[in-house]
């Protein structure tokens, strides 16, 4: 873009550029590339749900909802909650419905920090949290996953707790890298913030995509971590709707009350036809419980395909994306090949060094599977074939 910035302006945000998910979709269009790399589903929401929205707008739930949430909306996922993980949170004072999870993390960020104050992010993370706490005045302190298996060094954190630590961040199912938490990670992360004013944010956006068995355990699990924990939930990922933003947050009731103080002001209510859907459709937890047996079929059938590929797997444990490792076929840089890949070879998927404030480049692409079987089969054909790689040696 071509602007001119006057001198007297200095940016809030002067090393952030426009988001490489916004970016990489753009280059697919532009190239018609196969999209891999936003993270949305390529197929259709189920008719139930969108007759529901319909339904709801011409009873006529078409103006300003309450600014925690449609109550029934609220009270439905006190229940999903009370099934999946056997807590009771009160729709009243725990529970509120946000612009998806996004704009809950910035509430959540928001409200918590004061300039000066530091939070700490494992990396790679996701894109949204650390200019979350730039603009709150706060100061990022970054703490590297394992660059093989992406599981947590708690010591490593443990050594970064200063007397101004305020927030410390947790994803799970990990986005991009696909691993998953186990109750001892959360058993070291409640030792090590114990007795310190340290809020965890939990980004549990991906709970209902976790494969192989393995459960998800959330914050909302853990008694200890539940009092200080801020956990974010996503309708967008649950029920293919990326493009409605509904998410919500669950929180204790002092810790709800400072992020509704925000919240009614960024956003102050949400969609108001689509919560009134949402909670009909998610009385039946039909519409949800087989979601991780739908993804671990997509995941199973990629990795399959893929297995002739020059490209090697990290196998993905949860969310709907695959990292492939290319670092013993090629010493491009992950921006580059990416790029290479979508305007000449035909599949765009998301660099990792993106995730990193520093950029480190561990020669991983990320690719979402969220998409029909048809093509992933399309994808993985392009992808298989090696010669690609070759020029970029
Ligand atoms: N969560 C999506 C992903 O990881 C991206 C959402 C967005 O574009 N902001 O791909």
């Amino acid at each position: 873009m071509n602007f001119r910035v006057p001198s007297s302006f200095q940016s809030k945000l002067p090393d952030v550029g426009t988001t490489i998910f916004t970016l990489m979709s753009k280059m697919a269009l532009d190239y018609g590339a196969i999209n891999l790399s936003q993270g949305f589903p390529d197929f259709q929401v189920s008719e139930e749900l969108l007759s529901l929205v319909n339904q709801h707008m011409r009873k006529g739930h078409n103006q300003y909802a309450p600014m925690q949430g449609v109550m029934a909306l609220r009270e439905r996922i006190s229940e999903k909650i009370f099934t999946a993980y056997q807590k009771e949170k009160s729709p009243e004072t725990e529970i509120t419905v946000t612009s998806g999870g996004t704009e809950a993390i910035f509430a959540a960020v928001s409200a918590m920090l004061h300039p000066g104050d530091e939070a700490i992010i494992l990396e790679p993370s996701y894109d949204c949290y650390a200019p979350a706490v730039t603009l709150a005045g706060g100061i990022p302190i970054y703490v590297s996953l394992h660059p093989e298996n992406f599981s947590v060094n708690w010591q490593a954190v443990e050594e970064k707790i200063s007397e101004k630590t305020r927030l410390i961040f947790i994803n799970s199912p990990h986005n991009p890298s696909g691993s998953v938490l186990t109750w001892h990670d959360l058993e070291e992360l409640a030792r090590i913030t114990r007795d310190r004013s340290i809020v965890i944010i939990s980004d549990e956006v991906y709970e209902n995509i976790i494969f192989d068995n393995l459960s998800h355990q959330s914050v909302l699990c853990h008694d200890e971590l539940a009092t200080r924990s801020v956990a974010v939930f996503s309708f967008g990922k649950t029920f293919h709707t990326t493009g409605w933003k509904v998410g919500y947050f669950v929180a204790p009731d002092w810790l709800t009350h400072e992020i509704r103080k925000v919240h009614q002001y960024v956003q102050f209510s949400v969609h108001t036809p689509s919560q009134f859907a949402l909670a009909d459709y998610l009385a039946d937890r039909h519409h949800y419980e087989n979601l991780s047996s739908f993804y671990q079929k997509k995941r199973d059938l990629f990795l399959n395909l893929m297995q002739d590929s020059p490209l090697r797997p990290v196998t993905s444990h949860g969310t709907y994306f695959q990292l492939f490792s290319y670092k013993e076929i090629s010493t491009m840089t992950d921006r580059s090949l990416a790029e290479y890949l979508t305007k000449e070879v035909g599949v765009a998927s998301i660099p990792i060094s993106v995730f990193y404030h520093d950029k480190q480049d561990n020669h991983y692409l990320r690719f979402c599977f969220a998409k029909n079987d048809e093509t992933l089969q399309k994808a993985s054909e392009i992808l298989r074939d090696a010669s690609f790689l070759k020029q970029t040696i």
